[in-house]
């Protein structure tokens, strides 16, 4: 699969604001993103560390995702995100690998990504999500189109 970084590192919160103030205060770190996703019942907060995202997500709903995260487990880190090219791909290549997908095929995440997950029972208890930024390099934003 080869990914070429880690892209963010989810981390389920209570409280996105005093989560946020935290990450502000503490690391001197600037939120740039706050982004609700309806359908997962979250909301996010982005702040880049390097080439690398800190994704927090609070839940909307307690019975969404991370409302049920944060109920069995607590606070803390939700899943780990790496950044591969041919997402499409990386999946029928994992799954062939006998890797337990939760998404088959690619849907839309936060920040304009496709993304998928892997189940955490088939990648030793992390939840694992690969993701593809398809309108990073050579995007042509006139076009629309990716150049290579
Ligand atoms: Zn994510």
């Amino acid at each position: 699969m080869k990914p070429s970084h880690i892209e963010h590192i989810g981390i389920a919160v209570s409280n996105l604001e005093t989560a946020i103030s935290f990450y502000e205060k503490v690391f001197g770190l600037k939120c740039y993103n706050i982004e609700e996703v309806a359908e997962q019942q979250v909301r996010t907060a982005f702040f880049m560390v390097g080439q690398t995202k800190i994704e927090l997500l609070e839940s909307t709903d307690p019975e969404g995702p991370i409302g049920k995260f944060i109920e069995k487990k607590g606070e803390g880190i939700h899943h780990i995100a790496f950044a591969v090219e041919k997402i499409e791909e990386q999946l029928v290549h994992a799954e062939k690998m006998g890797v337990k997908l939760i998404d088959s095929t690619p849907r839309k995440g936060t920040e304009g990504l496709d993304i998928a997950f892997l189940h955490p029972k088939s990648t030793y208890g992390v939840l694992i999500e690969i993701c593809e930024n398809k309108k990073s390099v050579g995007f042509n934003s006139i076009t629309n189109q990716r150049v290579k």
